[in-house]
């Protein structure tokens, strides 16, 4: 079992990465972004009330992503590994996160730091299109689907999320240095980290990634 953290900026390609990853090696990924925008999308009651804090770029409280991702956690099968992506994001919820390993017999194995300049950050969110139908990430310059809007895995139409935009891009880039980074002293304290140079392209990070973990 291989227990891996991804965080880094808004932006960085945790994202693209930990879905590359999950599917060569059958790993469980975790995304707490991709889980609430889909509860937007059904209108749960989580759904109503993450959006506003979504919309505006802040964090959803603690409490509702720690038992967002502790049900998940419970409910996965036997898998090889999980990447968490974009959890945790705050103290509280990586200490959360250490209980539910440890009740689960398990423990974290490794945390992946993905460094990209601030400014490299918001190109890729600000040209960053998702599929509405399964999720698929594009980019309109670095990642482009061969027709405009069409998700070429699905055929599914492509958005940009609200909160894509400059204005919210930027103070999500806020949020991340106050509430996330702190997050690295914690877990290099533990000797869990381990540093991922995010810039270049896709498959270039993605060789970078394997060979860090010792996959290739
Ligand atoms: P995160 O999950 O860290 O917010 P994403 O994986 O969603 O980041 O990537 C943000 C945007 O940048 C997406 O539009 C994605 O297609 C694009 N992207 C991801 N990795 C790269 C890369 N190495 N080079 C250029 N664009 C990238
Ligand atoms: P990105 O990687 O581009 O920042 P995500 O999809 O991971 O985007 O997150 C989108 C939004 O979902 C965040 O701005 C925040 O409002 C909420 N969110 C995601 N993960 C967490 C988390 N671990 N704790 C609190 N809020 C979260
Ligand atoms: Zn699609």
């Amino acid at each position: 079992m291989l227990n891996i953290v991804m965080v880094g900026p808004p932006g960085a390609g945790k994202g693209t990465q930990a879905k590359m990853l999950a599917d060569r090696h059958g790993y469980l990924h975790l995304s707490p972004g991709d889980l609430l925008r889909q509860a937007v999308k059904d209108g749960t009651a989580l759904g109503l009330e993450a959006k506003d804090y979504m919309d505006s770029g802040r964090l959803v409280p603690d409490d509702l992503i720690i038992e967002l991702i502790s049900d998940r956690m419970r409910k996965a099968g036997a898998v090889p590994g999980m990447i968490l992506d974009g959890f945790p994001r705050t103290l509280r919820q990586a200490e959360a996160l250490d209980e539910m390993l440890r009740e689960l017999g398990q423990r974290l194995d490794v945390v992946v730091e993905v460094d990209l300049p601030e400014e490299e950050a918001v190109l890729r969110l600000t040209g960053r299109r998702v599929c509405r139908q399964c999720g698929a990430n594009y980019h309109l310059l670095f990642k482009p689907p061969q027709r405009p809007d069409v998700c070429d895995a699905c055929g599914g139409p492509l958005y940009q999320r609200s909160d894509d935009s400059e204005e919210t891009a930027r103070a999500r880039l806020q949020v991340y240095g106050k509430e996330t980074e702190p997050l690295i002293s914690y877990y290099s304290a533990k000797g869990l980290t381990r540093d991922l140079d995010g810039r270049g392209s896709v498959q270039e990070v993605a060789e970078r990634l394997e060979r860090l973990l010792g996959l290739r």
